[in-house]
């Protein structure tokens, strides 16, 4: 079934109900409450198949050890994989972090780019990642799709997608942001997926989104 099969009301309502849901319930990470574009970026390739809360448990470690790229383009790849080990793929995560500190420092005068070409150059950001740097960091409407944000529309709209890589779910997304793409609706989103919407036992009567989630209505489903 094609995104566009999903009516507009029905998005409206669904974006409206998880953007107010995320302002009560939603988790106040110290990297959703600051636009400072290192801050975000590093945020970002922490997040890449981990939890927030396990980054949380980091993130400030990290900022206070290399408070910005320039002390990560010359630290010691081990000195960070030590503080980032706790998150797993601790070797890769802490090589794609140094290489991309390093192409920021020598390519972009050590700012971290704001557009996507430049950004699409930092390994270890994907997609997802630079959608949400160019969206949280420097306010560029951009829509994105993660393991969680799948899950969530497999859920709620009755739809599949291949991976997070089907345009379907990438138009699905851009149609539920809208103009905007708030980033409160993707925080709401992620937040839903870890405290409510979970993988085994969704807690439906927890959820905001439940009088419309044809997960829901079904009774079961395939997730
Ligand atoms: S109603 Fe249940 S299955 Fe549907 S989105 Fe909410 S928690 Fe998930």
């Amino acid at each position: 079934m094609a995104s566009h099969g999903v009516e507009s009301d029905v998005l409206r309502w669904v974006r409206k109900r998880i953007i107010s849901w995320y302002r009560r319930r939603g988790s106040r990470y110290s990297w959703r409450t600051t636009k400072d574009p290192y801050k975000v970026f590093i945020a970002e390739i922490l997040l890449r198949r981990t939890t927030a809360t396990a980054v949380s448990r980091v993130f400030d470690q990290f900022i206070s050890r290399f408070p910005t790229v320039q002390t990560l383009a010359a630290a010691e790849e081990c000195d960070i994989t030590e503080i980032v080990s706790s998150l797993g793929l601790q070797n890769t995560r802490a090589k794609h972090l140094r290489e991309a500190a390093q192409i920021i420092v020598q390519q972009f005068d050590g700012m971290i780019p704001d557009t996507e070409t430049a950004l699409k150059q930092l390994p270890g950001l994907g997609r997802y990642g630079v959608a949400a740097v160019l969206n949280f960091a420097f306010s560029i409407p951009r829509p994105m799709v993660d393991g969680n944000i799948l899950h969530l529309f497999r859920r709620v709209f009755g739809l599949s997608f291949r991976s997070v890589d089907d345009e379907e779910a990438w138009l699905l997304a851009e149609r539920l942001g809208g103009r905007r793409q708030p980033p409160e609706l993707y925080w709401g989103m992620i937040d839903l997926v870890a405290q409510v919407c979970l993988r085994r036992r969704p807690r439906c009567e927890q959820c905001p989104l439940s009088s419309r989630c044809k997960y829901r209505q079904r009774g079961s489903a395939t997730s």
